[in-house]
Protein backbone atom coordinates (compact mmCIF):
# COMPACT_ATOMS: atom_id res chain seq x y z
CA UNK A 1 0.00 0.00 0.00
CA UNK A 2 2.85 2.08 0.78
CA UNK A 3 4.34 1.89 -2.16
CA UNK A 4 1.29 2.75 -4.08
CA UNK A 5 0.69 5.45 -2.25
CA UNK A 6 4.11 6.94 -3.22
CA UNK A 7 3.52 6.36 -6.63
CA UNK A 8 0.04 8.21 -6.56
CA UNK A 9 2.51 11.38 -5.26
CA UNK A 10 4.75 10.88 -8.08
CA UNK A 11 2.44 10.81 -10.72
CA UNK A 12 0.36 13.14 -9.25
CA UNK A 13 3.46 15.61 -9.00
CA UNK A 14 3.83 14.48 -12.81
CA UNK A 15 0.01 15.71 -13.68
CA UNK A 16 0.37 19.04 -11.90
CA UNK A 17 3.20 20.04 -14.09
CA UNK A 18 1.77 18.68 -16.95
CA UNK A 19 -0.98 21.43 -16.30
CA UNK A 20 0.72 23.69 -14.64
CA UNK A 21 1.80 24.19 -18.63
CA UNK A 22 -1.69 23.60 -19.80
CA UNK A 23 -2.60 26.60 -17.80
CA UNK A 24 -0.47 28.70 -19.92
CA UNK A 25 -2.02 27.31 -23.06
CA UNK A 26 -5.39 27.83 -21.31
CA UNK A 27 -4.90 31.27 -20.68
CA UNK A 28 -3.92 32.22 -24.53
CA UNK A 29 -6.42 29.61 -25.84
CA UNK A 30 -9.37 29.32 -23.30
CA UNK A 31 -10.96 26.88 -21.85
CA UNK A 32 -12.44 25.21 -24.64
CA UNK A 33 -9.69 23.42 -26.26
CA UNK A 34 -6.81 23.16 -23.89
CA UNK A 35 -8.47 20.14 -21.82
CA UNK A 36 -8.31 17.55 -24.47
CA UNK A 37 -5.38 16.43 -24.41
CA UNK A 38 -4.96 14.37 -21.56
CA UNK A 39 -6.95 12.70 -19.23
CA UNK A 40 -5.41 12.32 -15.63
CA UNK A 41 -7.44 10.69 -13.56
CA UNK A 42 -5.14 11.92 -10.48
CA UNK A 43 -6.80 15.34 -10.47
CA UNK A 44 -7.03 17.63 -7.64
CA UNK A 45 -9.12 19.72 -5.76
CA UNK A 46 -11.19 21.23 -8.74
CA UNK A 47 -13.96 21.93 -6.41
CA UNK A 48 -11.96 24.43 -4.55
CA UNK A 49 -10.91 25.75 -7.37
CA UNK A 50 -14.60 26.27 -8.62
CA UNK A 51 -15.92 27.95 -5.93
CA UNK A 52 -13.26 30.85 -6.92
CA UNK A 53 -14.29 30.39 -10.59
CA UNK A 54 -16.52 32.24 -12.85
CA UNK A 55 -19.86 30.16 -12.98
CA UNK A 56 -18.92 29.46 -17.01
CA UNK A 57 -16.03 26.98 -15.46
CA UNK A 58 -18.61 24.86 -13.44
CA UNK A 59 -20.34 22.70 -16.48
CA UNK A 60 -16.98 21.60 -17.58
CA UNK A 61 -16.56 19.87 -14.08
CA UNK A 62 -17.19 16.50 -15.04
CA UNK A 63 -14.80 16.49 -17.56
CA UNK A 64 -11.58 15.17 -15.94
CA UNK A 65 -9.07 16.99 -18.47
CA UNK A 66 -11.14 19.97 -17.02
CA UNK A 67 -10.54 18.71 -13.37
CA UNK A 68 -7.30 18.92 -14.07
CA UNK A 69 -6.98 22.40 -15.57
CA UNK A 70 -8.91 23.55 -13.06
CA UNK A 71 -6.98 21.50 -10.36
CA UNK A 72 -3.89 23.98 -11.50
CA UNK A 73 -5.77 27.71 -11.11
CA UNK A 74 -6.30 26.07 -7.39
CA UNK A 75 -2.64 26.06 -6.36
CA UNK A 76 -2.63 29.47 -7.70
CA UNK A 77 -5.55 30.26 -6.12
CA UNK A 78 -3.85 28.44 -2.99
CA UNK A 79 -0.65 30.67 -3.48
CA UNK A 80 -2.46 33.94 -3.17
CA UNK A 81 -4.35 32.82 -0.55
CA UNK A 82 -1.51 32.24 1.39
CA UNK A 83 -0.10 35.28 0.66
CA UNK A 84 -3.09 36.81 2.20
CA UNK A 85 -3.47 35.39 5.59
CA UNK A 86 -5.28 32.10 5.71
CA UNK A 87 -8.76 31.50 6.92
CA UNK A 88 -10.16 28.33 7.03
CA UNK A 89 -12.78 27.77 3.93
CA UNK A 90 -15.45 24.70 4.06
CA UNK A 91 -15.71 23.43 0.70
CA UNK A 92 -18.22 20.95 -0.45
CA UNK A 93 -17.72 18.69 -3.43
CA UNK A 94 -19.17 15.89 -5.28
CA UNK A 95 -17.20 13.91 -7.17
CA UNK A 96 -18.06 10.58 -8.86
CA UNK A 97 -16.15 7.19 -8.12
CA UNK A 98 -15.95 6.51 -11.47
CA UNK A 99 -14.51 3.04 -13.26
CA UNK A 100 -12.09 0.86 -11.12
CA UNK A 101 -11.03 3.69 -8.67
CA UNK A 102 -11.10 2.34 -4.98
CA UNK A 103 -12.40 5.26 -2.13
CA UNK A 104 -9.12 5.79 -1.24
CA UNK A 105 -8.17 6.47 -4.48
CA UNK A 106 -10.66 8.40 -5.35
CA UNK A 107 -10.13 10.50 -1.43
CA UNK A 108 -6.18 11.00 -2.95
CA UNK A 109 -7.48 12.09 -6.10
CA UNK A 110 -9.19 14.81 -4.24
CA UNK A 111 -5.71 15.90 -2.80
CA UNK A 112 -7.00 14.50 0.86
CA UNK A 113 -3.77 13.41 2.45
CA UNK A 114 -2.51 9.97 2.71
CA UNK A 115 -3.40 10.12 6.18
CA UNK A 116 -7.07 11.02 6.42
CA UNK A 117 -7.49 9.39 3.13
CA UNK A 118 -6.59 5.88 4.77
CA UNK A 119 -8.11 6.38 7.81
CA UNK A 120 -10.96 7.70 6.09
CA UNK A 121 -11.35 4.04 4.27
CA UNK A 122 -10.77 2.23 7.37
CA UNK A 123 -13.40 3.65 9.28
CA UNK A 124 -15.81 3.17 5.90
CA UNK A 125 -14.85 -0.95 5.75
CA UNK A 126 -15.95 -1.22 9.23
CA UNK A 127 -19.78 -0.30 7.97
CA UNK A 128 -19.66 -0.57 4.59
CA UNK A 129 -17.55 -3.10 2.55
CA UNK A 130 -15.83 -0.55 0.22
CA UNK A 131 -15.70 -3.46 -2.67
CA UNK A 132 -19.70 -3.12 -3.00
CA UNK A 133 -19.10 0.86 -4.05
CA UNK A 134 -20.51 0.93 -8.34
CA UNK A 135 -18.24 2.52 -10.76
CA UNK A 136 -20.61 5.88 -11.23
CA UNK A 137 -21.05 6.02 -7.67
CA UNK A 138 -21.41 10.00 -6.70
CA UNK A 139 -19.57 10.80 -3.12
CA UNK A 140 -19.89 14.29 -1.53
CA UNK A 141 -16.64 15.37 0.24
CA UNK A 142 -16.68 18.32 3.12
CA UNK A 143 -13.50 19.57 3.13
CA UNK A 144 -11.92 22.28 4.75
CA UNK A 145 -9.27 24.79 3.46
CA UNK A 146 -6.96 26.23 5.54
CA UNK A 147 -4.25 27.94 2.99
CA UNK A 148 -2.57 25.08 0.99
CA UNK A 149 -3.59 22.26 3.46
CA UNK A 150 -6.86 20.66 2.86
CA UNK A 151 -8.66 18.79 5.56
CA UNK A 152 -11.35 15.81 5.01
CA UNK A 153 -14.27 16.67 7.51
CA UNK A 154 -17.04 14.48 6.24
CA UNK A 155 -17.55 12.09 3.71
CA UNK A 156 -21.62 11.10 2.45
CA UNK A 157 -22.91 8.62 -0.55
CA UNK A 158 -26.01 6.74 -0.98
CA UNK A 159 -25.11 3.15 -2.02
CA UNK A 160 -28.65 2.32 -2.78
CA UNK A 161 -31.68 4.71 -2.91
CA UNK A 162 -32.53 3.92 0.92
CA UNK A 163 -29.27 3.62 2.22
CA UNK A 164 -26.86 7.03 3.66
CA UNK A 165 -23.06 5.92 4.85
CA UNK A 166 -21.84 8.88 6.29
CA UNK A 167 -17.63 8.88 7.40
CA UNK A 168 -17.04 11.91 9.93
CA UNK A 169 -13.63 13.63 11.27
CA UNK A 170 -13.96 13.47 15.16
CA UNK A 171 -12.06 16.23 17.34
CA UNK A 172 -9.13 13.73 17.51
CA UNK A 173 -8.42 13.74 13.77
CA UNK A 174 -9.91 10.27 13.79
CA UNK A 175 -12.85 9.31 11.33
CA UNK A 176 -15.78 7.09 12.33
CA UNK A 177 -18.41 5.74 10.12
CA UNK A 178 -21.99 5.07 9.92
CA UNK A 179 -24.70 3.36 7.63
CA UNK A 180 -28.72 4.13 8.31
CA UNK A 181 -31.74 3.82 6.35
CA UNK A 182 -33.08 7.31 4.89
CA UNK A 183 -36.94 7.21 5.55
CA UNK A 184 -38.78 6.15 2.32
CA UNK A 185 -42.12 8.03 1.76
CA UNK A 186 -44.90 6.96 0.32
CA UNK A 187 -47.08 8.93 -2.02
CA UNK A 188 -50.34 8.85 -3.11
CA UNK A 189 -50.96 9.02 -6.91
CA UNK A 190 -53.97 9.08 -9.39
CA UNK A 191 -53.09 8.52 -13.25
CA UNK A 192 -55.48 8.54 -15.61
CA UNK A 193 -54.19 7.28 -19.29
CA UNK A 194 -55.57 6.48 -22.50
CA UNK A 195 -54.60 3.30 -24.33
CA UNK A 196 -53.09 3.72 -27.87
CA UNK A 197 -50.86 0.93 -28.01
CA UNK A 198 -50.27 -1.26 -25.17
CA UNK A 199 -51.31 -0.94 -21.99
CA UNK A 200 -48.03 -0.99 -20.90
CA UNK A 201 -47.19 1.95 -23.30
CA UNK A 202 -50.22 4.07 -22.03
CA UNK A 203 -49.30 3.32 -17.98
CA UNK A 204 -45.61 4.30 -18.90
CA UNK A 205 -46.62 7.95 -20.72
CA UNK A 206 -48.70 8.79 -17.41
CA UNK A 207 -45.92 7.76 -15.29
CA UNK A 208 -47.10 4.87 -13.53
CA UNK A 209 -44.76 2.50 -12.57
CA UNK A 210 -44.72 -0.66 -14.14
CA UNK A 211 -44.61 -2.95 -11.21
CA UNK A 212 -48.58 -1.15 -10.70
CA UNK A 213 -49.19 -1.48 -14.28
CA UNK A 214 -48.50 -5.52 -13.84
CA UNK A 215 -50.35 -5.13 -10.57
CA UNK A 216 -53.30 -3.98 -12.68
CA UNK A 217 -52.83 -6.40 -15.36
CA UNK A 218 -52.87 -9.10 -12.63
CA UNK A 219 -55.90 -7.73 -10.80
CA UNK A 220 -58.07 -8.03 -14.15
CA UNK A 221 -56.50 -11.38 -15.98
CA UNK A 222 -59.50 -12.79 -14.63
CA UNK A 223 -62.02 -11.23 -16.93
CA UNK A 224 -59.94 -9.60 -18.99
CA UNK A 225 -58.25 -11.04 -21.94
CA UNK A 226 -55.65 -8.12 -22.60
CA UNK A 227 -54.91 -9.26 -26.37
CA UNK A 228 -58.46 -9.22 -27.52
CA UNK A 229 -60.63 -7.12 -25.09
CA UNK A 230 -58.60 -4.14 -24.83
CA UNK A 231 -58.40 -1.97 -28.27
CA UNK A 232 -57.06 1.92 -29.07
CA UNK A 233 -59.48 4.82 -27.43
CA UNK A 234 -59.53 2.26 -24.00
CA UNK A 235 -58.46 3.92 -20.95
CA UNK A 236 -56.98 3.46 -17.32
CA UNK A 237 -57.49 4.74 -14.10
CA UNK A 238 -55.79 3.58 -11.20
CA UNK A 239 -55.11 4.80 -7.51
CA UNK A 240 -51.96 3.78 -5.88
CA UNK A 241 -50.06 4.18 -3.01
CA UNK A 242 -45.98 4.09 -3.79
CA UNK A 243 -42.98 4.08 -1.68
CA UNK A 244 -40.56 6.67 -3.18
CA UNK A 245 -37.13 7.19 -2.18
CA UNK A 246 -36.36 11.26 -0.80
CA UNK A 247 -35.93 12.40 -4.27
CA UNK A 248 -39.37 11.19 -5.38
CA UNK A 249 -38.11 8.37 -7.65
CA UNK A 250 -40.06 4.81 -7.01
CA UNK A 251 -38.98 2.20 -4.62
CA UNK A 252 -40.43 -1.37 -4.93
CA UNK A 253 -43.69 -2.37 -5.29
CA UNK A 254 -46.51 0.30 -5.00
CA UNK A 255 -50.48 -0.83 -3.93
CA UNK A 256 -53.32 -0.63 -6.23
CA UNK A 257 -56.03 1.37 -3.84
CA UNK A 258 -58.65 1.62 -6.84
CA UNK A 259 -58.36 0.48 -10.43
CA UNK A 260 -60.41 0.89 -13.43
CA UNK A 261 -60.95 -0.27 -17.19
CA UNK A 262 -62.72 1.09 -19.67
CA UNK A 263 -63.27 -0.34 -22.13
CA UNK A 264 -65.82 0.50 -24.90
CA UNK A 265 -66.60 3.72 -22.87
CA UNK A 266 -68.06 1.10 -19.72
CA UNK A 267 -65.81 0.90 -16.35
CA UNK A 268 -64.50 -1.84 -15.06
CA UNK A 269 -63.91 -0.78 -11.43
CA UNK A 270 -62.08 -2.73 -8.91
CA UNK A 271 -61.43 -2.09 -5.09
CA UNK A 272 -58.66 -3.13 -2.86
CA UNK A 273 -60.51 -4.31 0.54
CA UNK A 274 -58.75 -5.03 3.67
CA UNK A 275 -60.65 -7.34 6.35
CA UNK A 276 -60.53 -6.76 9.69
CA UNK A 277 -58.48 -10.03 10.16
CA UNK A 278 -55.86 -8.51 7.64
CA UNK A 279 -56.48 -10.69 4.60
CA UNK A 280 -56.75 -8.67 1.73
CA UNK A 281 -58.73 -8.84 -1.79
CA UNK A 282 -59.56 -7.03 -4.74
CA UNK A 283 -63.76 -6.34 -5.85
CA UNK A 284 -65.85 -5.45 -8.25
CA UNK A 285 -68.01 -2.81 -7.77
CA UNK A 286 -70.78 -5.05 -6.91
CA UNK A 287 -68.95 -6.73 -4.16
CA UNK A 288 -67.25 -9.93 -6.13
CA UNK A 289 -63.58 -10.99 -5.14
CA UNK A 290 -61.79 -10.56 -8.27
CA UNK A 291 -60.35 -14.41 -7.10
CA UNK A 292 -63.67 -16.19 -7.96
CA UNK A 293 -61.23 -18.28 -10.68
CA UNK A 294 -58.23 -19.08 -11.55
CA UNK A 295 -56.25 -17.09 -13.74
CA UNK A 296 -57.29 -17.37 -17.31
CA UNK A 297 -53.70 -16.32 -18.29
CA UNK A 298 -50.87 -16.71 -16.07
CA UNK A 299 -48.57 -15.41 -17.66
CA UNK A 300 -47.60 -11.32 -18.82
CA UNK A 301 -48.68 -10.31 -21.78
CA UNK A 302 -48.77 -13.67 -23.47
CA UNK A 303 -51.21 -14.93 -25.87
CA UNK A 304 -52.16 -18.17 -26.44
CA UNK A 305 -50.78 -20.53 -29.37
CA UNK A 306 -52.19 -23.61 -28.49
CA UNK A 307 -55.35 -24.66 -27.06
CA UNK A 308 -56.70 -27.96 -25.28
CA UNK A 309 -57.45 -30.89 -27.16
CA UNK A 310 -56.56 -33.12 -29.79
CA UNK A 311 -53.78 -31.67 -32.11
CA UNK A 312 -51.02 -32.60 -34.35
CA UNK A 313 -48.09 -32.73 -31.90
CA UNK A 314 -45.32 -30.74 -33.95
CA UNK A 315 -42.55 -32.68 -32.17
CA UNK A 316 -43.82 -36.30 -32.28
CA UNK A 317 -44.93 -35.46 -35.83
CA UNK A 318 -48.29 -37.69 -34.76
CA UNK A 319 -52.05 -36.71 -33.52
CA UNK A 320 -52.21 -36.16 -29.39
CA UNK A 321 -54.08 -34.79 -27.14
CA UNK A 322 -52.99 -31.87 -25.88
CA UNK A 323 -53.87 -31.92 -22.01
CA UNK A 324 -53.19 -27.93 -21.24
CA UNK A 325 -52.94 -24.51 -23.44
CA UNK A 326 -49.52 -23.00 -24.54
CA UNK A 327 -48.91 -19.59 -23.92
CA UNK A 328 -46.38 -17.95 -26.88
CA UNK A 329 -44.01 -15.53 -24.58
CA UNK A 330 -40.21 -14.60 -24.93
CA UNK A 331 -37.88 -16.60 -22.36
CA UNK A 332 -38.04 -14.70 -18.92
CA UNK A 333 -41.34 -13.82 -18.78
CA UNK A 334 -42.96 -13.96 -15.55
CA UNK A 335 -45.44 -17.05 -14.70
CA UNK A 336 -48.00 -16.27 -12.17
CA UNK A 337 -49.69 -18.58 -9.93
CA UNK A 338 -53.12 -19.32 -11.34
CA UNK A 339 -54.42 -18.93 -7.62
CA UNK A 340 -53.29 -19.58 -4.17
CA UNK A 341 -52.02 -22.95 -3.33
CA UNK A 342 -49.83 -24.73 -2.23
CA UNK A 343 -46.14 -25.86 -3.99
CA UNK A 344 -46.32 -29.76 -4.64
CA UNK A 345 -43.41 -29.80 -7.17
CA UNK A 346 -40.59 -27.96 -8.77
CA UNK A 347 -38.51 -29.75 -10.51
CA UNK A 348 -36.81 -31.29 -14.15
CA UNK A 349 -39.59 -33.56 -14.72
CA UNK A 350 -38.57 -35.32 -17.97
CA UNK A 351 -40.39 -33.61 -21.10
CA UNK A 352 -42.49 -31.19 -19.32
CA UNK A 353 -38.95 -29.58 -18.41
CA UNK A 354 -38.74 -27.06 -15.51
CA UNK A 355 -41.98 -27.65 -14.11
CA UNK A 356 -44.21 -26.40 -11.09
CA UNK A 357 -47.58 -27.70 -9.74
CA UNK A 358 -49.37 -26.49 -7.28
CA UNK A 359 -52.51 -27.83 -5.56
CA UNK A 360 -55.21 -25.38 -4.41
CA UNK A 361 -58.02 -27.35 -2.75
CA UNK A 362 -58.37 -30.78 -2.11
CA UNK A 363 -59.56 -31.06 -5.83
CA UNK A 364 -57.09 -28.67 -7.85
CA UNK A 365 -54.47 -28.03 -9.05
CA UNK A 366 -52.22 -26.16 -11.64
CA UNK A 367 -48.73 -27.30 -13.41
CA UNK A 368 -46.57 -25.19 -15.21
CA UNK A 369 -43.78 -26.26 -18.03
CA UNK A 370 -41.16 -25.49 -19.66
CA UNK A 371 -39.88 -23.16 -17.67
CA UNK A 372 -36.47 -21.50 -18.24
CA UNK A 373 -36.27 -21.02 -14.49
CA UNK A 374 -37.91 -20.98 -11.09
CA UNK A 375 -38.83 -18.12 -9.07
CA UNK A 376 -37.16 -17.82 -5.71
CA UNK A 377 -38.58 -18.91 -2.71
CA UNK A 378 -40.93 -21.90 -5.18
CA UNK A 379 -40.15 -25.35 -3.58
CA UNK A 380 -42.35 -27.92 -2.19
CA UNK A 381 -44.49 -26.89 0.67
CA UNK A 382 -44.06 -23.14 -0.17
CA UNK A 383 -47.21 -21.39 -0.23
CA UNK A 384 -47.99 -18.67 -2.76
CA UNK A 385 -50.62 -16.57 -3.64
CA UNK A 386 -53.00 -16.01 -7.03
CA UNK A 387 -50.23 -13.78 -8.56
CA UNK A 388 -47.16 -14.33 -7.50
CA UNK A 389 -44.05 -15.22 -9.30
CA UNK A 390 -43.43 -18.44 -9.83
CA UNK A 391 -41.42 -18.94 -12.60
CA UNK A 392 -39.93 -17.94 -16.05
CA UNK A 393 -41.19 -18.72 -19.27
CA UNK A 394 -38.59 -20.61 -20.93
CA UNK A 395 -38.37 -23.79 -23.52
CA UNK A 396 -37.00 -26.59 -21.57
CA UNK A 397 -38.04 -30.18 -21.82
CA UNK A 398 -39.33 -31.36 -25.13
CA UNK A 399 -40.54 -27.91 -26.66
CA UNK A 400 -40.25 -26.49 -29.97
CA UNK A 401 -39.55 -22.29 -28.35
CA UNK A 402 -40.24 -20.46 -25.44
CA UNK A 403 -43.86 -21.18 -24.22
CA UNK A 404 -45.48 -21.73 -21.06
CA UNK A 405 -47.30 -25.06 -21.11
CA UNK A 406 -50.55 -24.33 -18.21
CA UNK A 407 -52.50 -27.35 -17.03
CA UNK A 408 -55.33 -27.11 -15.03
CA UNK A 409 -56.12 -30.47 -12.86
CA UNK A 410 -59.18 -31.15 -11.08
CA UNK A 411 -60.07 -34.69 -9.69
CA UNK A 412 -56.38 -35.96 -11.07
CA UNK A 413 -57.60 -35.34 -14.57
CA UNK A 414 -56.51 -32.32 -17.22
CA UNK A 415 -59.37 -29.86 -17.55
CA UNK A 416 -59.49 -26.99 -20.74
CA UNK A 417 -58.44 -24.16 -18.26
CA UNK A 418 -61.23 -22.03 -20.15
CA UNK A 419 -63.91 -24.36 -19.38
CA UNK A 420 -62.76 -24.60 -15.57
CA UNK A 421 -64.56 -21.95 -12.87
CA UNK A 422 -63.12 -22.37 -9.43
CA UNK A 423 -64.35 -20.21 -6.56
CA UNK A 424 -61.23 -19.24 -4.34
CA UNK A 425 -61.44 -15.49 -2.86
CA UNK A 426 -63.84 -14.09 0.06
CA UNK A 427 -67.60 -12.82 -0.43
CA UNK A 428 -68.83 -9.71 1.00
CA UNK A 429 -72.45 -9.69 2.18
CA UNK A 430 -74.60 -8.07 4.88
CA UNK A 431 -72.74 -6.02 6.68
CA UNK A 432 -69.33 -6.32 4.82
CA UNK A 433 -70.98 -5.24 1.48
CA UNK A 434 -72.00 -2.30 3.25
CA UNK A 435 -69.37 -1.11 4.53
CA UNK A 436 -67.65 -1.85 1.29
CA UNK A 437 -70.05 0.43 -0.61
CA UNK A 438 -69.56 3.12 1.82
CA UNK A 439 -65.95 3.30 0.82
CA UNK A 440 -66.07 2.97 -2.66
CA UNK A 441 -67.97 6.31 -2.57
CA UNK A 442 -64.78 7.77 -0.74
CA UNK A 443 -62.45 6.54 -2.68
CA UNK A 444 -63.94 7.14 -5.67
CA UNK A 445 -64.19 11.07 -4.53
CA UNK A 446 -60.31 10.81 -3.63
CA UNK A 447 -59.27 9.87 -7.13
CA UNK A 448 -61.45 12.85 -8.41
CA UNK A 449 -59.79 15.40 -6.43
CA UNK A 450 -56.34 14.02 -6.38
CA UNK A 451 -56.62 14.31 -9.92
CA UNK A 452 -58.30 17.98 -10.10
CA UNK A 453 -61.95 16.89 -11.35
CA UNK A 454 -60.13 16.46 -14.96
CA UNK A 455 -61.73 14.28 -17.70
CA UNK A 456 -61.27 12.74 -20.86
CA UNK A 457 -58.66 11.49 -22.73
CA UNK A 458 -54.93 11.95 -21.91
CA UNK A 459 -53.27 11.81 -18.80
CA UNK A 460 -53.52 13.92 -15.43
CA UNK A 461 -51.48 12.96 -12.51
CA UNK A 462 -50.90 14.68 -8.94
CA UNK A 463 -49.37 13.49 -6.30
CA UNK A 464 -49.91 13.89 -2.51
CA UNK A 465 -49.57 12.31 0.73
CA UNK A 466 -51.66 9.47 1.28
CA UNK A 467 -54.65 11.25 3.43
CA UNK A 468 -56.16 8.89 6.19
CA UNK A 469 -58.32 6.44 4.01
CA UNK A 470 -56.35 4.05 3.00
CA UNK A 471 -58.19 1.52 1.16
CA UNK A 472 -61.71 0.29 1.78
CA UNK A 473 -61.76 -1.19 5.35
CA UNK A 474 -64.22 -3.60 6.31
CA UNK A 475 -65.05 -6.43 8.98
CA UNK A 476 -63.13 -9.75 9.82
CA UNK A 477 -65.68 -11.40 7.98
ZN1 LIG B 1 -48.51 -27.54 -24.27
Amino acid sequence: MNLRLGSVHANTLKVRHTASLLLTGLLILGIGIAGHHYRPSLSGTAGAFLQAAQPVVQGFAENPAIQAVTETASEVQDIATSVVAPTPEAVTRVVDLGEGRTFARLLLDAAISSDDALAASAALNDVFDHRKLKAGQEVTLSITRLGEQQTLTAVTFEPEPTKEVSITRQANGTYTAQIRNTPIERQRVASRGEIKGSLYAAGERAGVPRGIMAALVRAYSHEVDFQRDIHAGDKFEVLYDQPTARDGSPIGQGVIIYAALIINDAPKPLYRVTFGDGVVDYFDEKGQSVKRSLLRTPVEGARMTSGFGMRMHPLLGYSKMHKGVDFGAPSGTPIFAAGSGIVEMAKFNGSYGRFVRLRHNSKTQTAYAHMSRFAKGIYPGARVNQGDVIGFVGTSGRSTGPHLHYEVIVGGNQMNPLSVSMPVGRVLEGKTLSQFKQGQNKIKQEFRDLLGKKDGAGTQQSKATPPAAASIKVAAK
